[in-house]
């Protein structure tokens, strides 16, 4: 218990630094949340959401899962997705992986880790149709490839969905970002990968909203 107790004792001197700075903080903090972004991220523990962009509590909504996915089925990830936008009206989504990513990382090899080998087979169909981009890399250069290969992948995943194409349709002021984080270095990066309108999806994926 005494590892619990160190929590709690560290809340309380978070919570006493916090009010130090800005006495009314938790007094603000209860009335509402309004936070201007959408984190979609790793579960991993070196890659916590306000700490790498030093935000604040109530400055971003957060979901994270194994390896950042984005599952077109995923009623978790929906329902922070729908509710960020439609309720919230967060302004920016940002997707972020990590290099060294432990999910990608299994999902490149081949050793057995049960149940989650099924979650972990998403990001195998993106190398799938990705291979020719992995040929004279090596082995570390692959998995840090497709942990880029992947944000770009979800990005379009959150982009595909109603949530999205409903958004823009309605008007509303939303743009998703693929960003990346390296705990080597604890720098997050810009992939370069933005979309703000359904006219910047191959027609494929896009909704005809004359149709209904
Ligand atoms: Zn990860």
């Amino acid at each position: 218990m005494r590892m619990l107790d160190e929590l709690f004792r560290n809340n309380r001197s978070w919570a006493d630094s916090v009010k130090a700075r800005d006495p009314d903080f938790f007094e603000k903090l209860a009335q509402q949340q309004t936070p201007q972004f959408l984190w979609i991220g790793c579960a991993d523990s070196r890659v916590p959401a306000n700490e790498i962009m030093g935000l604040l509590p109530g400055e971003v909504f957060v979901h994270r899962n194994v390896a950042n996915l984005v599952v077109h089925t995923d009623m978790n990830c929906l329902s922070v997705l729908q509710y960020a936008v439609e309720v919230l009206k967060v302004k920016h989504i940002l997707v972020t992986g990590h290099y060294g990513c432990g999910g990608v990382k299994a999902a490149m090899e081949t050793q057995k880790f049960g149940l989650i080998d099924n979650w972990l087979r998403h990001i195998r169909d993106i190398h799938r149709i990705h291979e020719s981009a992995f040929v004279g890399l090596t082995h570390e250069q692959k998995i840090d490839r497709m942990c880029e290969l992947n944000v770009v992948e979800q990005v379009a995943n959150v982009c595909h969905t109603t949530i999205l194409q409903d958004a823009w349709a309605r008007g509303q002021d939303v743009s998703v970002h693929g960003f990346i984080f390296s705990v080597r270095d604890g720098i997050l990066r810009d992939l370069g990968v933005h979309y703000s309108a359904a006219n910047q999806l191959p027609p494929i994926y896009r909704m005809d909203e004359t149709a209904s």
